[in-house]
């Protein structure tokens, strides 16, 4: 390939969306990647790249990158097949499973990764052409507590209901389970105000490298047991109503059930909740001081409270992320410019890929499938009877657990995501997938998933690739394509289009981006998420004149319909600056058309006027702390937490394959302070053995006494031995069913002083 224009896009990673140019050309040897990778000045990172969007391109040239489809013969391996046999192969045996035991034989999962349009395209082939009920995602495993949370208090969930830069005019930000500087590290800046006026707290049981930031003079950092967090929201709640810090005059216009929060939270004064987080009672009322301090109604610049996956993946995550809103509401912080309470999205189209329909109650537009108007509006999109349309079916821990079992689905189309790695239990995850007549896994690269497929089928990704992206702040973006995908690797959009009329479905599966996303905004018209106001061309014009990206809800105008509009480009507002709050001020999703050509300029704030709920009144609601569901007793003493590294992403299914990223962190590893190293006979750098009631894994122990004596910390981007992920529960949230990924007991032994780790059967190389 020669050196071709620079191509704007977006990192293929997490939902900060770091800006990228992509210059097409190959290295002088050839060998290297087909683009080279700059950073490129956007809002959420300010020209700023991390490790992982930097070496980002060479994931696709990796040297096992799937470039044909694979069947598996009756030697049991996997070999090359034409995209004709492999289709004609999957649909023969689709129809036949739903012609002998009901459409409910096939399931479909989805992945965060996923471009809208396809999102949006998955969903429509599973309840339109396959006519299950049974889809759902692995943003279950990401988002789905904050989303139960949010839907209920301010009955709409955008990750952040602002852009990220206005983080910088607080005096302070509460954030909690949460480690941006490894995770997406050009988010760090974002924080400087805070940290500079001494308000960053982050609440995280241990040191990492954000708490760090919180130093003297910065913040603080609170550390509590494993599990806890939610009493550190009643206290904090406690001590404000206690010393009357509560923006009352907010709470009686904006809020309703504030009186039943305040009394739940007189139960957990700042000694009691210290017995049982461990957070010294000094240091809440400190931290409740500062909030209160930083509050506008006090005089405050503002605050924001944020959660991310480290209290949200929870048995009680749905209740957690509600104290936080709780909290955040006392000090009347929601739907005021320059404060708030938000989500820290995690997987690239996490916002995104969870209002398209690829999740188990949902249609486009964020509506919900039991809706009969919302079934009725969608299906006219489609052009299919809503009597046909699935009801709602099982979030994605229990699909995996009805795969290959009685009445459950016979088989499952993977689509971006890699369940045996990342899915809780996965021991049993992967005794489920072998128990399918069939398995289809659509991947880049032969993930721990494809390798036990049936079928795999190689697919684009990101710079191969057309599309839109919604970013952590609801922000729509334009991904586009650099280069051309290598071999044989198709879009997805082509080969959900080839399966439905291999099925024989009459429904039009456009594969055009552009008009998969004029079909996704008409569908979502009137939708909670409704982007009918949106289109790959405005949102061009709109970077072509300087913008960068709208925001949902932009709700089709009046000259959009009538054809008016997307004449002239036009950035139009974007209010991205930290103290840019003069922008549209426009409630929920008011249609405030406010430029020459009559367009929704989008909402770069919700709930400034009003919270979506049919009163406008955002809902306090009272939780109680149930503590974990696997907690620690005297054969599982130590808690186990899980998280991220810098370096790679999710399963590691990409970031295994950039040699840079590997050489830095190789293998898994277990942080455990000295204390316990000491008492269990695990030195610095041997081998420890952790056993959970599930499973056991083996790792290299890394002493630190930056987490506390009682817990131990594995990253989960490892298959095999080193799988914490064979360890975690798959407990789930009541309300969210998301699995409690972030706290388990488990024992911990020298490795040596007990047998071999049963090894996952050996991978099998792709022929
Ligand atoms: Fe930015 Fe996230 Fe990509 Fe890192 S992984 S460059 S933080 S989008």
């Amino acid at each position: 390939m020669t050196a071709g224009a620079a191509v704007a896009t977006h990192c293929p990673y997490c939902a900060l969306q770091c800006g990228q140019e992509l210059t097409p050309g190959a290295s002088p040897d050839g060998a290297g990647p087909p683009v080279t990778v700059a950073p490129r000045q956007f809002p959420t990172n300010n020209g700023g790249l991390c490790q992982k969007g930097w070496t980002s391109a060479a994931v696709l040239r990796a040297p096992d990158r799937l470039t044909t489809p694979q069947v598996r013969g009756a030697d049991g391996r996997l070999a090359p097949a034409s995209w004709d046999a492999a289709l004609d192969l999957v649909a023969g045996r689709l129809a036949a499973l739903a012609a002998e035991h009901g459409p409910g034989a096939v399931a479909v999962f989805g992945g965060g990764g996923l471009t809208n349009e396809k999102a949006y395209t998955l969903g429509k082939f599973a309840r339109a052409v396959l006519r299950t009920p049974y889809i759902d995602y692995n943003g279950r495993f990401c988002m789905s507590s904050a989303a139960a949370a949010t839907n209920r208090a301010f009955g709409l969930d955008r990750g952040l209901p602002f852009p990220v830069a206005d983080l910088a005019g607080a005096d302070a930000v509460l954030l909690l389970g949460s480690n941006v500087a490894e995770t997406m590290p050009p988010f760090v800046q974002h924080l400087a105000g805070a940290r500079a006026a001494g308000g960053l707290v982050v609440v995280d049981p241990r040191r990492s490298a954000t708490a760090r930031l919180a130093g003297p003079g910065e913040g603080v950092h609170l550390q509590p047991v494993p599990g806890t967090d939610l009493v550190v929201l009643l206290a904090l709640v406690h001590v404000l109503v206690a010393e009357r810090l509560v923006d009352r005059a907010y709470l009686d216009a904006r809020t309703s059930g504030f009186d039943d929060v305040a009394r739940s939270a007189a139960a957990w004064w700042p000694e009691r909740a210290e017995t049982v987080c461990g957070v010294p009672a000094e240091e809440l009322r400190r931290v409740a001081r500062l909030l209160a301090a930083a509050s506008p109604w006090r005089g405050g610049r503002g605050a924001y409270v944020l959660t991310g996956r480290g209290v949200e993946q929870s048995a009680q995550g749905t209740a957690t992320v509600t104290a936080a809103i709780d909290l955040a509401l006392a000090l009347g912080l929601p739907g005021r410019a320059g404060s708030g309470y938000g989500c820290l999205t995690g997987q690239g189209n996490g916002q995104g890929g969870r209002e398209h329909g690829q999740k188990c109650d949902q249609l486009p537009g964020y509506r919900r499938i039991d809706d009969p108007v919302a079934r009725a509006h969608v299906a006219g999109v489609w052009g299919v009877d809503p009597g046909t349309l699935p009801g709602p079916g099982v979030p994605a821990v229990e699909l995996l657990t009805l795969l290959g079992a009685p009445g459950g689905p016979r088989a499952l189309l993977v689509h971006g995501s890699n369940v045996v790695v990342s899915a809780p239990d996965a021991d049993r995850v992967r005794e489920r997938l072998a128990a399918l007549d069939l398995l289809v896994v659509c991947d880049v690269v032969p993930s721990e998933t494809a390798l036990l497929a049936d079928v795999v089928l190689p697919t684009t990704q990101w710079a191969e690739e057309e599309g839109t992206m919604t970013n952590l702040e609801g922000r729509v973006l334009r991904r586009r394509r650099a280069v051309d995908p290598p071999g044989e690797a198709r879009s997805e959009l082509w080969v959900l289009a080839e399966l439905a009329r291999r099925l024989g479905s009459d429904v039009a599966f456009p594969t055009d981006p552009a008009a998969v996303f004029d079909e996704l905004a008409r569908a979502s018209a009137g939708g909670v998420a409704d982007y009918s106001g949106l289109s790959h061309t405005r949102l061009d014009a709109h970077e072509a004149a300087g913008g960068a990206g709208l925001y949902w809800p932009c709700p089709a105008t009046p000259a959009d319909l009538s054809g008016r509009a997307r004449v002239v480009p036009s950035a139009g507002p974007d209010n991205s600056g930290p103290r840019e709050l003069s922008g549209p001020a426009e409630g929920i999703a008011g249609a405030h058309p406010d430029n020459s050509r009559g367009e929704h300029p989008g909402t770069p704030r919700v709930f400034l006027d009003r919270f979506a709920t049919p009163d406008g009144r955002a809902r306090a609601v009272a939780v109680e702390h149930a503590g974990p569901s696997d907690d620690v007793r005297p054969d599982a003493p130590t808690y186990l937490v899980t998280g991220r590294v810098l370096q790679h992403y999710q399963s590691g299914a990409q970031t295994h394959r950039v040699a840079e990223l590997e050489r830095l962190v190789p293998e898994p590893y277990v942080e455990l302070h000295p204390l316990l190293g000491l008492r269990v006979g695990v030195p610095d750098g041997g081998r420890a053995r952790l056993a959970s009631a599930r499973g056991v894994v083996e790792a290299t122990a890394r002493w630190t006494d930056a987490i506390r004596p009682d817990t131990v910390f594995m990253p989960f981007h490892w298959s095999g031995e080193g799988s914490v992920n064979r360890l975690t529960t798959d407990a789930v949230d009541p309300v969210s069913a998301m699995p409690e990924f972030k706290v388990c007991a488990v024992s911990v032994t020298p490795a040596a002083a007990a047998g071999p780790v049963e090894h996952d059967e050996p991978l099998e190389v792709l022929a």
